[in-house]
């Protein structure tokens, strides 16, 4: 026997035992606490040892390593935890997960993986359709919503500076026509750490006010937009990531457009909106801007880490991330990958992706959508028959925010320790989070396995946990 074939059944025997570790995890993901059993600090002390000077046998060393690390693990892809805004993960992405780490191609370029070019290739064109965005567009595979913001703005820059003279690529930005970036209040905090990444700061950003709801207001936009001069960037936002508002893109746009100012839209699980016709009202308009971010690991529900970064303009965005100017010169006729995204090499994140749309198809994909926007208003409707439960939120997505009461407590004292008593429970884990000033527990539903019996349950728990909390 060679030695190949001996290290292959080495392989595969270490590969079946991975697998039912794996197995394990997920059959226990509805049954185990949604939370950790244990802080990270705990865990260090259970993982931390002097490194080895010889190695340990693979086989030992994964199942010691999944036994060890397991306290730590969250259940997040589990159907009842509703923290941040977070996915699970669908069987045929995470197959697909598992191949491209076997496969481990490198998708750089097309020379180094045809496979990772072609799969981006079709999925680029998926999107844009599943999405209702303009045919045109370039869609870069980046690792998620941070990245996503951060590409579709390095093109908004690009196309700015351009088109007031100015090469941003080659000359940077010092020296540069100063830029406009306006922005709402309650834009995420990644869409700022974008702009300082881009050198354009956080300071200067103009903010723009926003309503109740979180929205930002449109009068405040188009006075923002008047007062502006230069090349102007506005940034607007799909899914506020407390109340999951929509900015209002038809009343805001159009005057973006009429000023010459880029607009950028960071929809990381809002745009998936998108897929159902009754949430147009507020999604309308959106397909009027010039760049758009997604997340593939929310909604779309792929595994970690997989963003979408969506432009229309092709050759800005080529512009601002292509690793070299000798790619811009047209280059062959199969796509670079690394030419829409800030990296070089990567790993093929575009595969869990084109399972998970084929798996689900377009009704699929809607279905998800639909049914957590429902599932969240379930479960603010259960809540809310509490009478020391508060809903502070149009529930117009799949986000609920709520606050707790009891007498003679400090609402917001009592929201936090109902929040932190919730999540020791372990039914369902929610996370805490501050809405206008006031502590809530958020409410994120966004995972294709959790059911409704699931919102009931927790709904339950959150319930029996508000009511030993008053009495005690
Ligand atoms: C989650 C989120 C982001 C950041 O996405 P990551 O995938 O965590 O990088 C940006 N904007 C909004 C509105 C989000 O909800």
């Amino acid at each position: 026997m060679t030695e190949n074939s001996n290290g292959c059944r080495e392989t595969a025997r270490l590969l079946d035992e991975t697998k039912k570790i794996a197995l394990e995890w997920l059959e226990s993901l509805p049954l185990r606490r949604a939370g950790a059993e244990v802080a990270a600090g705990e865990l260090i002390k259970a993982l931390e040892e002097p490194l080895p000077d010889e190695g340990i046998p693979a086989p030992d060393i994964v199942r010691d390593f999944a036994s060890a690390i397991e306290p730590g693990l969250v259940a997040s892809p589990g159907p009842r935890y509703f923290g941040f805004v977070t996915g699970g993960s669908l069987p045929a992405a995470l197959a697909a997960d598992w191949l491209a780490s076997a496969w481990d191609q490198n998708g750089i370029l097309a020379i180094s993986s045809p496979a990772v070019s072609a799969a981006e290739d079709v999925v680029e064109g998926w999107m844009l359709e599943l999405l209702g965005l303009p045919k045109e567009s370039s869609v870069g595979f980046v690792t998620g919503g941070q990245m996503a913001n951060f590409t579709c703005l390095a093109a908004a820059r690009h196309e700015v500076l351009k088109r007031h003279g100015w090469d941003a690529e080659k000359h940077g930005i010092q020296g540069a026509p100063p830029i406009t970036v306006i922005a709402g209040e309650e834009a995420h905090a990644t869409i700022t750490s974008a702009l300082r990444l881009l050198g354009l700061g956080s300071e200067g950003v103009v903010a723009v006010p926003a309503d109740g709801q979180g929205r930002m207001r449109a009068d405040g936009a188009v006075k923002a937009l008047s007062e502006a001069s230069g090349p102007v960037i506005l940034c607007l936002q799909a899914g506020n990531v407390n109340t999951g508002a929509f900015d209002p893109f038809a009343e805001i746009i159009p005057a973006a457009r009429q000023k010459g100012a880029w607009v950028h839209v960071d929809g990381a699980f809002g745009i998936w909106g998108r897929l159902l016709p009754s949430l147009t009202p507020y999604t309308a308009g959106m397909e009027e801007a010039d760049s758009w971010a997604a997340d593939a690991h929310k909604w779309m529900n792929v595994p970690y880490d997989s963003g979408l970064a969506i432009v229309r303009h092709r050759d800005a965005h080529r512009a601002s991330m292509a690793l070299s100017a000798s790619y811009l010169a047209g280059g062959g006729f199969a796509r670079d990958p690394s030419n829409w995204a800030p990296e070089a090499s990567r790993r093929a994140r575009v595969f869990p992706l084109y399972c998970a749309l084929k798996s689900l198809g377009r009704r699929g994909a809607a279905e998800i959508v639909e049914r957590n926007c429902r599932q969240a208003r379930l479960m603010a409707s259960l809540l809310a028959e509490d009478p020391n439960i508060e809903i502070l939120n149009e529930v117009v997505l799949n986000q609920a925010l709520a606050r707790f009461s009891a007498p003679g407590a400090d609402s917001c004292e009592f929201t936090r320790q109902m929040t932190a008593a919730v999540q020791k429970e372990g039914t369902c884990w929610a996370g805490e989070s501050v809405w206008k000033g006031k502590a809530v527990m958020r409410v994120s539903v966004s995972n294709w396995a959790t059911s409704d019996e699931d919102i009931r349950l927790s709904a339950e728990a959150i319930r029996r946990v508000l009511k030993e909390n008053i009495t005690q």
